[in-house]
């Protein structure tokens, strides 16, 4: 089988008995991505001589026996918000161009003791900033399964590189859904974490009450390792916790769900979802009952509330994190006569239109006047919709629902209609807003030949039983096996 296909515990496995080297995973990733992102743009930037660095010293903790991990010699892609230490960083935005790191995230750290061997830097919406990666200053990221379609946003760039065998695995992160969406888009399995089981230490902040370093895989072991890996407690981000770890054997071992209750609330499928989605959606929830599983509906009528209240708290904490982007700390600085003038030009040249509206938006819902009626009031909504979700989950073992209200639009269309676009957010920002593990895994395709996604919403750090519904999903469906070649891919 070709390097690039297999999954990353295959190709881990592989390294580890000798049969391949982490330098020949690298060189066999470089060639399919210079074959490929000039047409998807799934990376920002892709150092190859710095991967092969990073390979040969995996390869030597591989060859020197020591204990390492089950994704030692993978190349993992890791999303532009990330800090790697003297490599380029940009969260595509001309704002941060030329910032290199003097530190790696943790999550890098983690990674690299791990043997892993961190890959490129993949393309994004601005600053996180979206849900189509149209936002990005290096432009739109490319969906493998139709590259006139969006490939979902914000961690785009991340999800279509592993659909598009372009990574084997890869690094996003979540703030309202930007690592399952584009999972669901482009037919891989993203989980977002437990708010405080993956440190932020290094993570460009965007909205960071909200959001998570999240994993996409080809499956849900592949991501459920790589979650074991970056997860646990770290000293320099104090919202972060120890957890029990993953075992990943019990994972890829997980077979029925006998026991298991799963909860579908019906107002997610009040409105504006689609039809293929929804009912593609309902069908794995067939699968689950196959599996012993119990499915029912109930209500959660707070959803109506869980957008506005987001995007309020979202935009508030952007306006205070970007704040920091004067034109004298980091990357790029404009001309001016005085001092004010330098910021002024600085950020009107370096944020674009998305940045700039949300950081209006976030001051205007913290101005005085304004903050009780905007700010403080999505704070106290987003209490009840946490307090409803951890009554929920007293019932059920897993809240089932789309990710999206539909697939990857064409480009072009979701910046277009900014509310819209806003709207289809509405299932994955839940998880966000209340804090609690979610696993987006595919379900099946549209009409139109589009991969279509549901998620599991978990209990807090049951991020095990939910990589174990998905396994026994995955082991008993093939929806993930199916690849871009020979379907609608024109360029693939
Ligand atoms: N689409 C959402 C937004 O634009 C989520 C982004 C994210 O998770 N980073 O804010």
């Amino acid at each position: 089988m070709e390097i690039v296909k297999l999954t990353a515990l295959e190709l881990s496995s592989k390294i580890r008995a000798g049969e391949l080297t982490a330098p020949e995973a690298v060189e066999a990733l470089a060639q399919r991505v210079k074959a490929l992102d000039d047409s998807l743009n799934c990376y920002v930037g892709f150092d190859v001589e710095k991967a092969l660095e990073r390979a040969e010293n995996a390869q030597k903790m591989i060859n020197a026996g020591g204990a390492v991990s089950l994704l030692a010699g993978v190349p993992i892609a890791v999303k532009d918000n990330i800090c790697t230490k003297g490599e380029e960083t940009t969260c595509a935005s001309n704002m941060l161009k030329g910032f290199v790191p003097p530190y790696n995230a943790t999550v890098i750290e983690k990674l690299l003791a791990a043997g892993a061997v961190p890959c490129g830097k993949t393309n994004m919406d601005e600053f996180a900033m979206g849900s189509t990666t149209e936002t990005s200053a290096f432009g739109v990221v490319k969906n493998p399964w139709n590259t006139s379609c969006v490939a979902g946003g914000s961690s785009g760039g991340s999800a279509a590189a592993v659909a598009a065998d372009e990574a084997f695995a890869a690094l996003g992160s979540d703030t309202g859904g930007s690592v399952r969406q584009p999972c669901a888009f482009c037919n891989v399995t993203g989980l977002k974490s437990t708010y405080g089981a993956v440190s932020r230490y290094g993570l460009i902040a965007y909205a960071s009450s909200l959001e998570q370093v999240g994993v996409i895989g080809k499956n849900a072991a592949d991501t459920a390792a790589l979650f074991g890996i970056i997860s646990g407690r770290d000293e320099r981000d104090l919202t972060s916790v120890s957890s029990a770890p993953v075992d990943l054997n019990s994972v890829i071992n997980a077979a029925d769900l006998k026991g298991k209750k799963i909860g579908i609330p019906t107002d997610f499928f009040d409105g504006a979802v689609d039809s293929d989605v929804a009912e593609t959606v309902f069908s794995s929830v067939e699968v689950f009952r196959s599996l012993g599983a119990e499915a029912e509906h109930f209500s959660m009528p707070l959803v109506r509330y869980a957008v506005p209240v987001y995007y309020v708290i979202a935009c508030a904490e952007a306006s205070s994190n970007l704040s920091r982007y004067d034109g004298v700390k980091y990357g790029f600085r404009a001309a001016g006569e005085t001092l004010n003038d330098v910021y002024v030009n600085t950020r009107s040249q370096g944020f674009g239109q998305e940045a700039k509206k949300r950081i209006m938006l976030g001051n205007f819902v913290l101005s005085g006047g304004y903050y009780d009626e905007y700010y403080k009031k999505a704070l106290q909504a987003k209490g009840l919709i946490t307090a409803a979700f951890n009554d929920a989950l007293k019932k059920y073992d897993y809240i089932l629902s789309p990710v999206a209200p539909s697939t990857a639009m064409k480009i072009g269309q979701g910046i277009s209609n900014p509310l819209q676009m806003y709207l289809g957010d509405v299932y994955t920002v839940m998880a966000n807003i209340t804090g609690l593990p979610a696993l987006a895994l595919p379900c099946g395709f549209s009409r139109g030949g589009m991969p279509v996604g549901f998620q599991l919403i978990g209990r807090a750090f049951g991020e095990q039983p939910l990589l174990e519904a998905g396994n026994s999903f995955q082991r008993v469906t093939d929806y993930h096996l199916q690849k871009p070649e020979g379907r609608c891919a024109d360029e693939l």
